[in-house]
């Protein structure tokens, strides 16, 4: 695949505050752009089909994966979730720098088809800071919320396949480091040869 734009791997344990970081970073970031994925996963109260994900019934979902449709597909919590192959590689072409907000196994997928990939993975400080934020989000039962900590961990042993780790205690700190990442690659020389090809150009004639 070749690609003018960067592609990104985000990857946190459920309650480590991806979403919001990610949200806030594309937010101060005009040239960066995160993935829709489809999942066949109910859709939860607030979430809106197109913005969140693209929620698709399962059998739509595996119709597009005998086709081709997915750069990376995984099921995680019993449900299927992809990222659009067609998506992914129009975005880059725009010069756009990618997110994708998966979980490890897609992003060992995607890691082996695009190497330059650059991944990043959001930890909380504490199991008591997780646990605590799980509580809040206030849409999971007891039990559940057991089963989303052992997962959180099955999630977290997988930190050491990533470039970058951000640990979310302060949220500002959080997206300062989230940015300061971003914008160190940006910043690369052959990015900058991209990017600015004329300008370097005109300053060696
Ligand atoms: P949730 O359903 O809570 O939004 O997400 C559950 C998990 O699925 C999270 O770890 C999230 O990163 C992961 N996920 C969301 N979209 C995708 C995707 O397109 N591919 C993969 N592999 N994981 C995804």
């Amino acid at each position: 695949m070749t690609t003018t734009g960067t592609l990104y791997i985000v990857s946190a344990p459920s309650g480590a505050g991806k979403t919001s970081l990610v949200k806030a970073l594309i937010d101060s970031m005009a040239q960066v752009r995160v993935s829709v994925s489809h999942t066949t996963r109910a859709m939860r109260p607030g979430e809106i089909d197109g913005v969140n994900y693209h929620f698709t019934p399962r059998e739509t979902f595996v119709s597009m994966l005998e086709q081709g449709d997915f750069l990376e597909h995984a099921e995680v919590f019993g449900n299927l979730y992809g990222t659009s192959h067609s998506w992914v590689k129009q975005t880059l072409a725009k010069g756009y720098d990618l997110i994708l907000e998966i979980d490890w196994q897609g992003a060992q997928q995607v890691r082996k088809l695009v190497p330059d990939a650059k991944s990043v993975f959001i930890l909380p400080p504490t199991h008591r800071d997780l646990r605590q934020r799980l509580h809040n989000r206030g849409q999971d039962a007891e039990d559940v919320i057991e089963l989303r900590m052992q997962q959180a961990i099955t999630e977290m042993s997988h930190y050491v396949e990533y470039d970058y780790i951000v640990i979310n205690d302060d949220f500002k700190t959080a997206l300062d480091d989230l940015s300061a990442i971003f914008r160190s690659n940006q910043l690369r020389l052959d990015t900058q040869q991209k990017r600015h090809t004329q300008l370097l150009c005109d300053l060696l004639r």
